[in-house]
């Protein structure tokens, strides 16, 4: 492999002057996936945007990097982060991995315009650094290696979001921009937005090994994420049923998690899929606005295999397509010990059901304002969403607004169709909290799970369309306000129910 031929920023380029903002704390760069070796990656450098300027960056995900505030003064900062330079230490790498999109096979796939700059050393442990769309890779396909400005500021504000939410989710630290064009359905502009993670395996990469009959580096990136990520299961007596089971809990924590919120994928491939659990890869996502759950967010998911009501029977799906690809590593030298290692990995898998209902159920109770535990509780949280359901109710919005209803229900009344149901429903809600100590308390929890604002499609639009008017006052704004969703927006338009011009947006894999 030949080492990155992008310029490498030294001290004579970047002389501090007196007005020099604070430098980046040491930056010690490893690269612990480069010594996988050859078959896991390509080395190459990124090809980065002409002429870049910051877009947006994320003040709380530089925090938790551990850099100064004025980090993204640093001019080498932003040629670093728009593919044009690298720092002292990077190794920038493409990875390999395969994948089922929409239920069938689709064989190898890869990083096509997405390149790992390196792991960082950070207060919380070592971070990879990825840049999206500077350039293409030999994963690349017909793809152009490129990310438009319009899917990249979506991409930067969910991550953002979503952290602040408390999901589990691979992060963003900064967006850059060019007037480099970008041929969609229309010509567009280039972007690149630098993700963070402290991995970003998926469940493809792991089918890639096993799908190309390559067991020995099968064994060998789970030895990886076994040391380097899930050092827990070294002990196991079989790692890989360890790890899978891990995953499986994870992965059962994080849908149900995306359920409470309205939140749909929109892609749910295996190769989409986090080895930690973290939300991945933002395309088509979306945050319901009226509550329906065969809700499609994706455009070019003709069939709603992604919809909604689909996201946690999907993701047991793709659980069994990660324990195949396990397989190899079992133990499989009779019929009997094919079977019996079969279904040690079907039992990891199975763990996801009871912690997806147990999760669930537990996220509605807290939605709910619910501490105790009572029988009822889930047919309590099933009527309340079949009353959204049949009126269309605004997701965000009726939970929001049932956190104040023992003050006032009227607001929330004024979402729904039949509100002598709901009436009836709040009676039974009522009686329920009698357990749960005093209203004012209850009113506190509920606000603290039940967001005020979410990344609702029309908010990202606005931001889009004054950026390409050259405002990227939005996108600031916006990640501001996104950062402290249980709190009332200054602006209320932040938290208001989705505007006439918005009802027709659609969103698709175009990006
Ligand atoms: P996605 O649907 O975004 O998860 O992408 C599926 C696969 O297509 C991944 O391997 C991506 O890297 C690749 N891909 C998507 N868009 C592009 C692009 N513009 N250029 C190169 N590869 C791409
Ligand atoms: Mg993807």
């Amino acid at each position: 492999m030949s080492s990155p031929a992008a310029p490498s920023l030294d001290s004579t380029q970047a002389l501090p002057r007196a007005d020099a903002p604070s430098p980046l704390p040491a930056a010690r760069w490893t690269n612990r996936f480069a010594e996988l070796g050859p078959r896991f990656f390509t080395e190459l450098p990124a090809q980065g945007l002409p002429d870049p300027y910051w877009v947006a960056t994320s003040p709380a995900c530089a925090a938790e990097l551990g850099w100064p505030a004025d980090w993204q003064q640093s001019p080498e900062a932003l040629q670093v982060l728009a593919g044009n330079a690298v720092w002292p230490g990077m190794r920038p790498l493409a990875t390999v991995y395969s994948g089922h999109q929409f239920g069938v096979w689709a064989g190898q796939l890869g990083d096509g315009r997405a390149l790992c700059l390196g792991e960082l050393d950070t207060p919380a442990g070592p971070r990879e650094l990825q840049l999206k769309g500077a350039g293409a890779t030999p994963y690349s396909r017909r793809g152009d290696g490129r990310a438009v400005l319009r899917s990249s500021i979506r991409e930067f504000l969910a991550s953002e979001a979503m952290a602040a939410l408390g999901v589990p989710t691979t992060r963003a630290l900064a967006l850059t921009g060019s007037r480099l064009p970008v041929l969609r359905e229309t010509v567009e502009t280039a972007a690149v937005v630098t993700r963070v993670a402290p991995s970003f395996l998926r469940f493809g990469h792991f089918e890639h090994f096993a799908h190309s009959d390559q067991p020995e580096q099968l064994r060998e990136l789970l030895d990886f994420f076994v040391t380097h990520h899930a050092p827990e299961c070294a002990q196991a007596p079989e790692p890989a049923v360890a790890v899978l089971q891990r995953v499986s809990l994870q992965t059962a924590e994080l849908i149900a998690h995306w359920q409470s919120l309205g939140f749909c994928h929109g892609v749910m491939n295996t190769d989409n899929m986090s080895m930690l659990g973290l939300t991945l890869d933002y395309g088509p996502f979306g945050f319901m606005d009226g509550f329906d759950p065969g809700h499609i967010c994706n455009h070019s998911d003709e069939r709603g295999r992604y919809a909604y009501a689909r996201q946690a029977s999907v993701a047991f799906w793709n659980l069994h397509a990660l324990a195949q690809s396990l397989m190899p590593l079992m133990p499989q030298g009779s019929d009997a010990e094919i079977e019996a290692s079969t279904q040690r990995l079907l039992a990891a898998v199975e763990a996801y059901r009871e912690r997806f209902a147990t999760a669930m159920l537990g996220r509605w109770r807290a939605k709910l304002g619910l501490v105790t535990e009572q029988a009822g509780d889930q047919a309590l949280a099933d009527d309340f969403l079949r009353l959204m359901a049949s009126s269309r109710a605004d997701f965000t919005q009726s939970w929001r607004r049932l956190s104040r209803a023992l003050e006032d229900a009227t607001p929330l009344r004024d979402l729904f169709i039949d509100r002598d149901a709901l009436d009836a429903w709040l009676a039974r809600w009522r009686e329920r909290l009698a357990a749960e100590g005093a209203p004012e308390a209850v009113q506190a929890r509920m606000l603290a799970v039940n967001p005020a604002v979410v990344l609702r499609n029309h908010l990202a639009e606005g931001a889009i369309r004054a950026a390409r008017d050259g405002d990227f006052g939005e996108v600031q704004r916006l990640l501001k306000v996104l950062s402290r969703p249980f709190d009332e927006p200054e602006s209320p338009a932040d938290a208001a129910l989705p505007p006439d011009w918005a009802q027709d947006l659609e969103v698709s894999c175009s990006s």
